[in-house]
C-alpha cells in the first residue's frame, strides 16, 4: 500500500510516511534507499549534515522511478545562515543530490543566537522562483521564530520539521502550525527506540496483532504528522511502511497521549548555534 499524500500550503503533493536517513553511512546508504523504494516510500528526508545526499540522489537515479514520483526533503547546515552563504549551501545540495531538483528545503535549526534566520529565509524564497528547490520550509522552529520569520516572509513555510514523538507531543506547536497552513513533521518520531519497551504502547500493540513501533508510527499518521522513521535493517523498514491496514481508536490515541510530558531527548532548538 501507498503512503497517504499531503496537500502543502503550496498546492505540491507529499508522502505523509518517508524514510529518514540520519546516521545512515555512505557505504549502505545507496542499497537502504533502494530497499525503501522497493517497498514502498517514496519520500527520503536527508540533510547536508548527513553527509549522504549523494547517496540518496545515485539510488534514486537507479530506481528507474520518474523523478516526480519521489520527494526528497534537505536541509541547509547551521554554519550556512545568511543570504549568500544560504543560496550557496542550497547550490550545494542540490549539485550533490544531483537529481535535477530538490522537492523541499530546509533551514535544518533557527540558531537565534545567530539572529540570521530572516535574512537566510529570504535567500530560500528567492531560490524557490529558480525551481531548484520546489517547497521550502523550516526545521526547530519554536512558535516565537516562526512569528519572527512570518512577520517578515514573503513565502509561508510548507512545513515545520521538529522533535516529536510520544513524550513530546507538541500540542500547542501543532495548534500554532495548523493555524498558519504549516505542516508538521515528525523527527525522532519512535523517540529513537526509546518508548519501545513502554508497557502502555505494548499492550496497545499486542491487541492490534501489531508492534509498538508501529502503533507510535499509526499514532502519528493520525495526527495528521508528516512521519520520517529511520531505521537501517530492511525488515524494519518494511514494518515501519505496514501501517495502513489499522487504526486506532480514540481511546488508544488517549491512552498514548498520557505518555506526553512534553519533554525533549535532544537539544531545545534556543540552544542550538
Ligand atoms: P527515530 O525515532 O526514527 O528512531 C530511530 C531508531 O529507532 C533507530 O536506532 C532504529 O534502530 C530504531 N528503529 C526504527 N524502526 C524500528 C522498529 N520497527 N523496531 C525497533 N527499532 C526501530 O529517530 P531519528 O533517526 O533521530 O529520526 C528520524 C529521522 O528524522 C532522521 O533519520 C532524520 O531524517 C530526521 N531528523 C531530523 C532532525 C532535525 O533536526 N531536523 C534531527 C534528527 C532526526
Amino acid at each position: 500500500m501507498a503512503s497517504p499524500l499531503v496537500t502543502l500550503n503550496d498546492g505540491r503533493l507529499m508522502p505523509q510516511l518517508g524514510l529518514g536517513v540520519y546516521k545512515v553511512n555512505q557505504d549502505i546508504a545507496v542499497q537502504l534507499v533502494q530497499t525503501a523504494i522497493e517497498i514502498g516510500y517514496r519520500r527520503v528526508d536527508t540533510a547536508a549534515l548527513y553527509d549522504n545526499e549523494a547517496e540518496v540522489g545515485a539510488a534514486i537515479r537507479k530506481s528507474g522511478l520518474d523523478r516526480e514520483e519521489i520527494f526528497v526533503t534537505s536541509k541547509i547546515w547551521n554554519d550556512r545562515h545568511g543570504y549568500q552563504e544560504a543560496k550557496e549551501a542550497i547550490q550545494e545540495s542540490v549539485d550533490r543530490l544531483n537529481i535535477g531538483y530538490v522537492d523541499m528545503m530546509l533551514i535544518h535549526w533557527p540558531c537565534p543566537k545567530q539572529d540570521k534566520f530572516v535574512e537566510t529565509w529570504h535567500a530560500f524564497e528567492e531560490v524557490l522562483e529558480t525551481g531548484l528547490v520546489k517547497s521550502i520550509g523550516v526545521s526547530n522552529f519554536h512558535q516565537h521564530h516562526l512569528e519572527k520569520l512570518l512577520a517578515a516572509a514573503n513565502v509561508v513555510p510548507a512545513i515545520n520539521q521538529v522533535e516529536l514523538h510520544p513524550q513530546l507531543a507538541q500540542n500547542s506547536l501543532r495548534h500554532f502550525n495548523k493555524q498558519h497552513n504549516i505542516k508538521t513533521e515528525a523527527w525522532a518520531p519512535l523517540g529513537r527506540a526509546k518508548f519501545l519497551e513502554n508497557p502502555l504502547l505494548a499492550e496497545i500493540a499486542e491487541s492490534l496483532g501489531k508492534s509498538v513501533a508501529q502503533v507510535i508510527i499509526r499514532w502519528h499518521l493520525q495526527l495528521q504528522n508528516l512521519v520520517i522513521p529511520k531505521s537501517s535493517n530492511p525488515d524494519r523498514l518494511a514494518e515501519n511502511f505496514d501501517v495502513f491496514d489499522f487504526e486506532l481508536s480514540q481511546h488508544q490515541m488517549g491512552i498514548i497521549a498520557t505518555l506526553n510530558t512534553e519533554t525533549r531527548i535532544a537539544t531545545n532548538p534556543d540552544d542550538m548555534n
